[in-house]
Order: C-alpha cells, then structure tokens, then sequence
C-alpha cells in the first residue's frame, strides 16, 4: 500500500464518524442537532462529493449557545490564571495527542497539503500552551502614582466572545482566537466556515474532554450571513473576534453596531514582495515561490504581488516559471503533494475567472492559467504565473486567494513603494535586498502591519499580526491579544491626604 493509499484509508476512518447524521453544534457541553431542519452539504474538494450534512444554525441555535457562554463566564473568570493555564495545556495536550486525526480530516475538508497540515496540530497546541503560560499574568497592570494618589490598573476579561472562522487553515486559526480569550478568563461561541466544519467540532471535544468547563466554548455550525450575523448581533456577546474577508468585516462592524460590540477584524490581502537587485536571489527565489504556492495561495499572508527590480526582472522571471512548472499538484494526502485541490467549487469559479480578467487587462500568462484537468472532479487549479503586469489591473488589486502570482517590474525605490502602497490592503510585506539601509529606508515606507525583510513569513507568538487599511483592525499575539480579550480598569485611591472640595457648607 502506498503511502497515499494509506492515508486515504486512516482519513476514511476518521470522517466515518460524521456520516450517520448532520453534524450539529455544541452548545453548554453538548452536542445539540439544532432546532431546524436546514442542512448544507459539506463537499470535499479532493473529489467534489459530499462528505457530511451540517446543520443550519438559527435564532435558537444561536441563542443558546449564547446563553451558555453568558451563564458559564462568572465561574471561568473567578477560576485563577495558574488554574486556566493546567487547563489549556491539558487541551494543547490532547490536541497534540490527536494530531493525525487532525491533520487528515482538515486536509480532506479544505483541500490543504498534508505536507503543510501535518504541523498544524503542533501551532494550534502551541497557541494553546503560549497563552497558557501567559494567563497567570494576563489581568497586571500598571502602577501610575501621582501627588495625592495612587492609581494602578487591571485588566479583567471582557465576557462572552463570538469568534468566526474562514476555512483556509481552519483548525489553527480558530485556536490563534480561542487559546487568547480562554486564557483572558472570556467564554466563547465558535461560528466555523460553512465550507470547512469537521475541525472546529473536533477543537470543541478536545477543550472538552481536556477540562475546560460546559459553556466556557461553544459551537454553532451555519451560514454567516444567518448564524454569523445572528451571533454578531446577540446582546450577550460582548465582542467580536472575525478572521475572514474585508468586506465582510464591514459587515461585522455594522451588525455589531446597535450592541456596541467590539471588532478585531483579520482581513485579507494582496501582500507585495519586493525583490532588489542586491538580494540574496537564490533565498529570494525560494521565499517567492513558498509564500504563494504553499497552502494553496488560500493563505491571507501570501506573497501575490510580486514586485521585481528591472534589471533582475527577466533572468528571475525565467528562473522562477521554471520552479512553478515543477510544483506537484495533486491529492493533498499524497506526502508529494504540494498543490492540492482549492476549497470550493465557487472558489475554484472565481481563481479561473482570474486567468480570463488576466487575458482582457493583456497580462502574459507565464505559467499555468487554467484548471488542473487530470485532477477532475476534484476542485484543483494549475499553480500561475501572470506576468508584464501593472499595477492598475484587477489582478493585481484585488485578492485572488489562490496559487496565483501576478508580477509587476519597478524602477527604484521610489517607485516600488509607490507600487507597493498602492493597494486597498495593507497586511503583510516582504522585503529582499542585501542593503541594510534600504530595508530600514523601505520598512518604514511600506503600508503594511507586517514586514518581514529577507524572510517568508516566520512566526514569533509574542509579536503583532494584523493589517493596516482594509486588512483588518487590531493586532494579535502576545499581550496584544489581551487588549482585545480584556478591559483595562483603573483605580484610583487617595492616601487621604489631599483637600477634597467642600460644597454646601
Ligand atoms: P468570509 O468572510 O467569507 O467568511 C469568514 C467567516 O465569516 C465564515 O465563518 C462565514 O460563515 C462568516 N460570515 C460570512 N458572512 C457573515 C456575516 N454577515 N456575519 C457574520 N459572519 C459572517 O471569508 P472566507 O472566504 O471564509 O475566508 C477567506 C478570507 O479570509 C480571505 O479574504 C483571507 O485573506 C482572509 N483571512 C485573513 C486572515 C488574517 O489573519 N488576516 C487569515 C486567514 C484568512
């Protein structure tokens, strides 16, 4: 047996569980079926056939589990911090403990490469233990004396928090969100993408069975537009932590409005990678081809910009499409793989939709360019290179979400910021060049919340991830993540010494 055939076996066994019946929602402990009848079918992209039934949160649905973070909050924030930490790391234990079943369903429902998708358990326990560690201390403040007083500040935990989901790496990022707001001492109502459901109920059974309370995390499987909205709008949440799309963020901030919810909002991106012609081009070329081609380009940090210095641009050009040409697309459990199939079928309409955009705006399309026909019915598209464009095309303005790279030529530093900055996202950017002075001149100028100079995207937990302009509001990681999970109180005690104004006398 092959080592693909294998885990086609294994994962089978894995998503055996969710065929008999919808998969429903877990709300105060529970797995509840719902209250309606309204099912989606949840299809895999490997082979376009439908692995389970969802059910459809609504009003109650949604009200419940709601209720349940409301009733469990007093007794998760009154826990200590040393106690939510035993509790988080049990869970990034048994997270660790079900990494295969982990990475094997996540694969089969998004359509991601087990090459990528086998750590994924390991970030999502390390998200789990690096807030963990960090709820002890997650409610200190600051001691601000003046003359007659003393003020210091605490931060306590805000309440319930809805947290939404998109379906690209679902299983980690829901635990970038759940980890932080747990440790804060906040309860949670988990809406998952509806293109990508079997994780989240995992992570919901994991938390579970690890010790986190009844009601501390619940779930509600559904539509956004109906159970996300729902959730946005509930009274008795209190904040709204949404990974996802820009302009349904807009949408999370009006529908959060009427209740004063707070937003933290993970958009998208069309993040810039200006290569210099001082660069180390081998590691650039390396970095290039991995931050767009890995995970599918399903990836908000992806390199899909490609700005190259002119006099470099035809020799890397070359190099490069000759890299692409070799990428293995195929089934995401073959260890091989480096492209598997995209999410969805809409999702799949709209990359190739983007090679006929490509065409019209005369970009040339260097590699690639249409569906992976071999791999049919499966939703797999042949990794691309659209090349000689500008920056004023849609291919390069507008979020393609896909293995798709569009690369533009620059003159100089000026005018790659110019091209860099002329974008409505302002995520991530990455920066080659051998010059010191200019990667501080160009980290300065770039209109990004990440810069990372002569590196893919690495991730240190401690630091902030977020974006500028319509890629979101608010930062994650580290202690940023508290500002969101937590208000800041000040007190403010006199020593008794001060006159206090008489009225009345
Ligand atoms: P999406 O915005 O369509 O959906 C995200 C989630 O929001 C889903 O759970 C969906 O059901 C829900 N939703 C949809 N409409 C809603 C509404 N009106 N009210 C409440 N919830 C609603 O995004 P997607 O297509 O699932 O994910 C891809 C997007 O996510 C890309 O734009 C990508 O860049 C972005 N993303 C950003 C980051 C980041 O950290 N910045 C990380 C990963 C993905």
């Amino acid at each position: 047996m092959s080592a693909l055939e294998s885990n086609i076996a294994t994962a089978a066994g894995f998503l055996e569980r969710f065929r008999a019946q919808p998969l429903g929602h877990f709300i105060a402990g529970q797995h509840e079926r719902g209250s309606g009848r309204e099912v989606l079918d949840n299809v895999s992209p490997v082979d376009a056939r439908v692995i389970n039934q969802v059910a459809c949160g609504d009003e109650r649905d949604v009200h419940a589990a709601a209720a349940a973070a409301e009733a469990a909050f007093p007794a998760w924030r009154a826990k200590t911090g040393e106690e939510r930490r035993t509790i988080l790391h049990r869970v990034a234990d048994a997270i660790e403990a079900r990494r295969e079943e982990i990475a094997l369903v996540e694969c089969m429902d998004t359509g991601q490469a087990l090459r990528f998708m086998n750590g994924a358990a390991a970030r999502a326990a390390e998200n789990f233990r690096f807030f963990a560690d960090r709820a002890p201390g997650a409610s200190e403040g600051l001691s601000l004396p003046a003359a007659a007083h003393l003020n210091y500040t605490l931060r306590q935990p805000i309440g319930p928090v809805a947290v939404i989901t998109p379906w690209n790496t679902p299983f980690m990022l829901s635990t970038w969100k759940i980890a932080p707001a747990l440790a804060a001492g906040c309860t949670v109502v988990h809406k998952p993408a509806e293109w990508s459901p079997l994780t989240a109920m995992l992570l919901a059974e994991i938390m579970t069975q690890a010790g986190v309370p009844a009601g501390v995390v619940n779930l509600v499987n559904g539509v956004g537009e109906r159970a996300g909205k729902l959730l946005t709008e509930h009274p008795a949440i209190r904040a709204t932590a949404f990974i996802g799309e820009s302009r349904t963020g807009s949408l999370i901030m009006s529908q959060g409005a009427p209740t004063l919810k707070r937003v933290h909002l993970e958009l998208g991106g069309k993040n810039p990678v200006l290569v210099f012609e001082d660069a180390d081009l081998e590691r650039a070329l390396d970095a290039v081809v991995f931050m767009i081609y890995s995970l599918n380009g399903e990836r908000c940090t992806s390199s899909s910009r490609l700005l190259l210095q002119r006099s470099i641009y035809d020799a890397f050009i070359e190099r490069l499409a000759a890299r692409i040409a070799r990428l293995k697309v195929g089934h995401p459990l073959d260890p091989a793989t480096e492209i598997g199939p995209l999410i969805h079928q809409r999702h799949l309409d709209k990359v190739l939709s983007y090679f006929r955009i490509a065409r019209e705006e005369g970009a040339q399309i260097r590699v690639g360019g249409a569906r992976a026909d071999g791999l049919r019915p499966g939703f797999y598209v042949q990794p691309t290179l659209l090349a000689n464009a500008t920056n004023l095309m849609r291919i390069a303005r507008e979020e393609i979400f896909g293995p798709v790279l569009t690369a533009i030529p620059f003159a100089d530093e000026a005018e790659a910021a110019a091209i860099a900055n002329d974008s409505p996202y302002g995520l991530a950017a990455y920066l080659w060049t051998g010059d010191s002075g200019r990667a501080l001149r160009m980290a300065y100028r770039v209109e990004a919340g990440m810069v990372w100079v002569n590196s893919e995207n690495n991730r240190h937990l401690p630091t902030p991830f977020g974006g500028v302009k319509a890629s979101g509001i608010g930062r994650d990681g580290g202690d940023y993540s508290f500002d969101f999970y937590m208000d800041t109180k000040n007190i403010c005690m006199a020593y008794g010494t001060h006159r206090v104004p008489k009225l009345g006398e």
